[in-house]
């Protein structure tokens, strides 16, 4: 039986976000009624009493780690243990890929990752913290629409999505061949479950869909409520489709786009600081409500 874990639901910054004093983030940090704190965005997988899986590793991991009781060591198997016995990197985003450095002690690790997301790290020289000792890093290279097992039970199957490297990979020379190679989302079946995990939504194609109808459970981009929110809030920043996120309002927005799609429960996740979707007392969270959608939260779960 697949067991799936929501560790965190906030996009990169969480929420309350530390520079921040927007009502959404005060709201949070007063512990306002209708105002639900949130870690970056980290999923957990599981077909197996102690053995899980991450999708992604968060800048907030620790305290992911620390707070469920189901990823941390026993003392039942010595002094230096764990659980996790893999991760699953969607991309090359700091955070998707910062809670990987703090696994560094010396703890034997294996990522699943495209040929362009393991380029990416390797060319950081922070990744050689977590080559000091032979077989400390194992990579698994993943590639869209090929499935790969966990644990006997668990088929994952990469998609490829739109979408470019981050910005602190500018520089790398990779073939354009490989774009596809740079954003994926997941397929995650077991038994009779199967879900999709897309945490970055550049564009919406038919084969998105016709994924999407496929599912038990859809986990779909909701950084942004509209195309102008991080431009409206911080002067100098981008509209949120020029950053590779469909925004959820609007005639184009994810909303409207996925209003065919109505077999699966429908979870948004990666919702960024601004978006007031995060006050519950609000007309566009009792929209998405509305449209039978649901804000997906930290400790979300099916089993
Ligand atoms: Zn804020």
């Amino acid at each position: 039986v697949l067991h799936f874990k929501l560790l965190g639901s906030a996009a990169g910054g969480g929420v309350p976000q530390w520079n921040c004093a927007c009502p959404l983030c005060l709201g949070c940090r007063n512990g306002t009624h209708g105002f639900i704190s949130r870690l970056q965005l980290q999923a957990a997988i599981s077909c197996k009493p102690g053995s899980w899986f991450l999708i992604n590793a968060s800048p907030d991991l620790r305290c992911q780690i620390e707070g469920n009781s189901i990823l941390q060591p026993s003392p039942r198997q010595g002094r230096r243990n764990t659980p996790i016995r893999g991760i699953i990197l969607t991309s090359a985003d700091l955070d998707q890929v910062l809670g990987v450095l703090l696994l560094r002690e010396f703890q034997p690790l294996t990522l699943y990752a495209t040929s362009v997301v393991r380029q990416v790290l390797e060319s950081n020289s922070f990744f050689e913290m977590l080559t000091r000792i032979p077989n400390q890093l194992t990579w698994v290279e993943i590639s869209p629409n090929v499935p790969f097992v966990l644990d006997d039970e668990i088929t994952c199957t990469p998609i490829s999505m739109a979408g470019s490297l981050p910005h602190y990979a500018k520089n790398l020379r990779i073939d354009g061949s490989k774009s596809r190679l740079a954003n994926i989302g997941l397929i995650v079946e077991s038994g009779t479950s199967r879900l999709a995990y897309t945490p970055s939504v550049p564009e919406i194609t038919e084969e998105l869909q016709a994924i999407y109808n496929s599912c038990e459970v859809i986990f779909v981009d909701g950084t942004f409520w509209s195309d102008t929110e991080l431009n409206s809030t911080h002067a100098g920043t981008p509209l949120a489709r020029a950053i590779g996120h469909i925004p959820m309002s609007g005639d184009k927005g994810m909303i409207a786009s996925l209003s065919s799609v109505k077999g699966p429960h429908k979870i948004f996740v990666h919702i960024n600081n601004t978006n007031p979707v995060l006050n519950q007392n609000s007309s566009e969270y009792k929209y998405v409500c509305e449209a039978g959608w649901q804000i997906g939260y930290d400790g979300w779960e099916l089993k």
